[in-house]
């Protein structure tokens, strides 16, 4: 793996001691899908630990992420956009967040749809005036869930496009830097198409169990 790539340990549903073992092995980057599970682990793990929230996300949870969160991978509509900033502003604080994009074949996964993400970065300056406390530093993607490396590389090179081209339009917005694709099944095949970050949960922590 390229050092550039940033390796996120997705530690949901996994107990403490799996976490600390990561953690002891050097492991300092976990990434949490429930704020909940989020919350309590927080609370017995140690300080220097940078937590990145990748699962879906209820304004009505916010509390129980932002302010201990590095990066929120997830953002999946503009209401949580909003929500997002109304929180920081009201407590004075700053957010970095990844738009997530439906590229999987699933119709469930969430995200927005490549054009309706191309969509929001049409006017960064409106961006920014919006959104003053949350910076938006890159795109986030699932695969299909397949064993079609093909299908899966489509899915990938659809993401990439979508996050060059959004570079190459506006090279002023300087934090747009991250592309966040890539788990235990293709990680591979997302480094060949630019991740800056994988997210890699049972290919860390199921092995030895
Ligand atoms: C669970 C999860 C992962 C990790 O999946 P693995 O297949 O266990 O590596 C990555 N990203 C998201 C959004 C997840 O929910």
């Amino acid at each position: 793996m390229p050092a550039s790539v940033k390796l996120v340990a997705v530690s949901k549903y996994r107990p403490l001691a799996d976490l600390q073992q990561a953690y002891d092995a050097g492991q300092r980057v976990f990434a949490e899908s429930r704020p909940q599970e989020f919350a309590e682990k927080l609370k017995a793990l140690p300080g220097d630990i940078q937590w990145h929230f990748i699962g879906h996300l209820q304004t009505n949870k916010l509390k129980l992420v932002l302010p201990y969160t590095y990066l929120v991978h997830s953002v999946d509509s503009l209401h949580l956009l909003q929500a997002i900033q109304d929180f920081c502003k009201k407590n004075n604080i700053k957010t970095k967040v990844l738009i997530e994009v439906h590229i999987g074949a699933e119709d469930t996964k969430q995200g927005f749809t490549p054009q309706e993400a191309e969509e929001i970065f049409e006017d960064p300056q409106a961006l920014k005036s919006m959104y003053p406390d949350v910076s938006i530093c890159g795109l986030m993607g699932m695969a299909s869930h397949t064993e079609d490396a093909e299908l899966i590389d489509g899915d990938f090179a659809r993401i990439e496009s979508l996050f060059h081209k959004i570079r190459s339009i506006h090279p002023e917005m300087q934090d747009f830097k991250e592309l966040s694709i890539g788990m235990s099944d293709d990680w591979k095949i997302a480094v060949r198409h630019s991740a800056t970050m994988i997210r890699v949960g049972s290919a860390i922590f199921d092995n030895g169990n």
